[in-house]
């Protein structure tokens, strides 16, 4: 680790003498939310005088938002709370839902319209599994642990030697903090490119799997912070360099895990087959912008200009995971998201077109 990357993380033994200090019994619950740019997570915290027993113990809050060089207010109404892997118990995180002064959603405020979707999909038991990929840097802005006489453009494939694994500790802190929560962390795994790694939450059913990704996210950033690197969700950091990140969406319904399920998944990949362009319009934050500059056919991506699927194969948009064939019913998985997406938008988009049947333009 360069000599900048530590300055951040100042003394933690220093710090523990300020955490074993007796605070009586108040409860810290730190709000988060998205902000502004839909990509990137706020939180403050408060002190409450008792341990809230779920959300509605916890009260709505006042929270400043940057908008066109104006400070507007708006309303932060906590929607699921987790337990704090950094403050411990009985201390809380609680992800909060952002309304203007209106008490009306802001724009990237996707939970919301997400939410209403999922209420009219309910029947079909939809579940979702998302395959988080990150990529790790320290804060000279260099790929974590990159030895800087190596060019990023020449690495090749990556597998376990001990000097291309860089940043187990983050991974597996990450793993361990997300349990802690009570996020429903299933898998991580390393990719095959330095620095860059994967965890998996789900299944989840409808909007819940949205809450779990955006804690943890907000889980990452922290651990990240405590390690002095810095997690990025950009699905292709450096121009140059191998290795792009994304955020694959598994997809299922109860029809889809039942005895002939296939027919199910077919028809749902059929439906996608027909709003490619819908779908990666939605797929990142910046309309499609993003996962341009990923999804370029080269090196297992799939088009970003055509859909294609496949069973068992990686470089298309939409797989049949080769168990799912095998047994005849299981999940779908699409592979477009791109890493930095809102998750709220990429599951409204497939229960919008898998679900709802819509089609054409939006
Ligand atoms: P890959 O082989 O694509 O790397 P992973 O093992 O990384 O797959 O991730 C699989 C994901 O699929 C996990 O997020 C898991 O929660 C999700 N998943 C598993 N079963 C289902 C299901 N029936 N419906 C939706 N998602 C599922
Ligand atoms: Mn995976
Ligand atoms: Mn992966
Ligand atoms: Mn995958």
């Amino acid at each position: 680790m360069s000599v900048l990357s530590e300055r951040p993380g100042f003394n933690k033994a220093a710090r523990q003498h300020y955490l074993s200090l007796a605070k009586g019994s108040v409860c810290l619950v730190t709000y988060i939310w998205i902000d502004i740019t839909g990509e990137y997570l706020q939180c403050k915290t408060k002190i409450l005088d008792t341990e809230p027993s779920g959300v509605k113990d916890i009260p709505e809050w006042d929270a400043s938002w940057l908008r066109d060089g104006r400070v507007n207010e708006v309303l932060l109404v906590p929607v699921r709370m987790f337990r704090d892997p950094f403050n411990l118990d009985p201390n809380k995180l609680v992800l909060c839902e952002v309304l203007d002064s209106n008490c009306v959603p802001t724009e990237t405020n996707q939970r919301s319209q997400c939410a209403k979707v999922m209420e009219q999909v309910r029947q079909f038991h939809p579940w979702f599994g998302l395959e988080q990929e990150y990529r790790l840097f320290g804060l000279d802005g260099q790929l974590f642990g990159w030895p800087p006489q190596e060019s990023s453009a020449t690495q090749g494939y990556c597998s376990e030697p001990t000097n291309r694994m860089y940043g187990r500790d983050i991974c597996t802190s990450h793993c361990n903090a997300c349990l802690y929560a009570g996020v429903k962390i299933c898998g991580t795994n390393p990719e095959g490119k330095p620095s860059l790694w994967e965890f998996q939450v789900g299944p989840c059913e409808g909007i819940e799997i949205g809450d779990h990704l955006w804690v943890a996210r907000y889980i990452l950033q922290r651990v990240c912070e405590d390690f002095g690197v810095v997690a990025t969700l950009d699905p292709k950091p450096i121009a140059t360099a191998r290795g792009t990140s994304g955020c694959h969406a598994n997809f299922s319904t109860e029809e889809m895990r039942s005895e002939g399920g296939l027919q199910h998944i077919e028809e749902a990949i059929r439906r996608l087959s027909k709003r490619h362009s819908q779908h990666l319009r939605v797929y990142d934050p910046h309309g499609g912008k993003d996962n341009q500059r990923r999804l370029t056919s080269q090196r297992c991506t799939s088009s970003f200009f055509d859909f294609s699927a496949a069973t068992a194969q990686r470089n298309v948009s939409v797989r049949i995971p080769g168990h799912v064939s095998r047994k005849g019913r299981g999940y779908l998985e699409d592979r477009r998201p791109a890493a930095n997406c809102d998750p709220y938008a990429v599951i409204r988009a497939l229960a919008e077109t898998c679900l709802l049947g819509i089609t054409g333009e939006d």
